[in-house]
């Protein structure tokens, strides 16, 4: 075990089961003192017990590791906030968040209720933004951090009946690709991670043959690199079934259009040109899509 968390504090949320309870299990066994966090409820969020979270920290102890149980809900601010403390006054710091909670209320666009998608936003995406805002200042003085935000396929290509699911997930993804720069002064590296697990989240939906291969302890060295000291930062990061593959939003190099040709005609007329994928890039900030339109006017202009 070359890559270890000795020293180091981490919060899973979401760790009572599935993917998070198997995250936490191997950072204690591999040094990191751990918050099990679970509000224990049902997959639709509904309900609550520590039961779970108590479960897990019992396995961890057992095995001579150290965990403490919390059950906030990631969606309430004040209890995330009353979550980070309690891990300050047992052990001082946070160096590692791993946002894993979550819970699905899947129904087609057209059948869902907007209170049932507000509940998935609060959770998977306000959930993180709380549990990374309660960190934050801890990590930027500590000049040390590693965060996990947990997306899914689902937001990255999109999947039938999870519209509300998909859009917290690709949320995530959005945060991230600000707080890295927000961050990186301070030695605060935010990933995300896109784990295919058999899960009570995925049950029935696959057959069993492929469940069986889908094994949450084959997505859990991903996330352990992810917040490892020499980790990576903005990268997203897929696995399942022990396969490993990122993903990247690219741009193509695109076209610029004369003057007098700024029409949607001509934009039809440039499909193949504007879509054309040898050149396309995976940008670092939003400004250099601008950056690149101005530099390709100017040129066309004469202009700079
Ligand atoms: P799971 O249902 O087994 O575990 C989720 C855990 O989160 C549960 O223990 C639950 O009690 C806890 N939780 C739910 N709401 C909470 C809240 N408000 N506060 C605190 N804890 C809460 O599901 P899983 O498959 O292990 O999923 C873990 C993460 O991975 C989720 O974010 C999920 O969206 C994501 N994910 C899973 C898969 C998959 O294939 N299983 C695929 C893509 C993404």
């Amino acid at each position: 075990m070359t890559i270890r968390y000795d020293g180091k504090v981490a919060i899973v949320t979401g760790a009572g089961q599935g993917l998070g309870r198997c995250h936490a299990l191997e950072l204690a066994a591999r040094g990191a003192r751990v918050v099990i966090n679970d509000l224990g409820g049902a997959a639709d969020g509904t309900g609550g017990s520590s039961e779970a979270a108590l479960a897990v920290v019992a396995e961890i102890e057992a095995a001579g590791g150290e965990a403490i149980a919390n059950g906030a809900n990631v969606a309430k601010y004040d209890e995330v906030e009353a979550m980070v403390k309690q891990t300050m006054d047992q052990w001082g710091r946070v160096d590692i968040l791993v946002n894993n909670a979550g819970i699905l209320r899947d129904k087609s666009f057209a059948k869902g209720s907007l209170d049932d998608f507000k509940m998935v936003l609060d959770v998977h995406l306000m959930g993180s933004i709380n549990c990374i805002k309660a960190c934050w200042d801890i990590m930027r003085a500590q000049e040390y951090g590693r965060i996990v935000v947990t997306t899914s396929s689902s937001g990255l290509y999109g999947n039938f009946g999870q519209t509300n699911y998909g859009a917290a997930k690709m949320g995530v993804v959005g945060a991230m690709n600000t707080l890295v720069q927000e961050g990186a002064k301070y030695n605060i590296k935010v990933n995300a991670l896109a784990p295919t697990a058999a899960t009570r989240m995925t049950e029935g939906l696959m057959p069993q043959e492929a469940l069986d291969l889908l094994v949450p302890e084959k997505v859990t060295p991903a996330v352990l690199y992810l917040v490892s000291e020499d980790a990576p930062t903005r990268t997203i990061l897929c696995a399942g079934a022990g396969g490993y593959s990122v993903t990247r939003m690219i741009e193509t190099e695109g076209i610029y259009l004369p003057e007098g040709e700024q029409t949607p005609e001509a934009i039809a007329a440039n499909w193949d040109a504007i879509t054309d994928p040898s050149g396309e890039k995976a940008l670092q900030a939003g400004g250099e899509q601008g950056f690149k339109f101005v530099a390709k006017a100017a040129q066309a202009l004469g202009i700079g």
